[in-house]
């Protein structure tokens, strides 16, 4: 669910009200967006994904909220933890970089095109 929106790292873009799913921000002209029906919250992670600050924190709880304060998310290092473990983040190597079906899937289609 979702947590916190650090008024440190936003930078008010908006991004997130847009992606949520569940509308469950509100905006705050000028300033970060407030979560405002945080019970809708499916806890899909998107915000948190398309975030480009880093700026806030969604629990892997789905049943509530949990008590966790901005500090603590910051000493864990658990802002954007769960972009960068997709890989979504510039500079950072994604699993799906990894993946290298696409060449057998190539070779696959070139010997159908070829009849071998
Ligand atoms: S996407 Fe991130 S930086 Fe943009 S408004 Fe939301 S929390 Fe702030
Ligand atoms: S986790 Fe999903 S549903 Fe919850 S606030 Fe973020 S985008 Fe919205």
């Amino acid at each position: 669910m979702i947590e916190i929106v650090s008024p440190s790292r936003c930078t008010a873009c908006n991004i997130c009200v847009r992606v949520c799913p569940s509308n469950v921000f509100d905006i705050a002209p000028g300033a970060p967006p407030r979560i405002a029906r945080q019970d809708d919250c499916q806890t899909c992670f998107m915000c948190e994904i398309y975030c480009p600050h880093d700026a806030l924190y969604v629990a892997p709880n789905a049943e509530g909220p949990v008590a966790i304060a901005e500090e603590e998310v910051e000493r864990r290092g658990l802002f954007g933890s769960y972009a960068r473990a997709l890989g979504w983040k510039d500079g950072r190597m994604g699993g799906t970089r990894e993946d290298t079906t696409w060449e057998l899937r190539a070779t696959l289609d070139n010997r159908k095109k070829s009849g071998s």
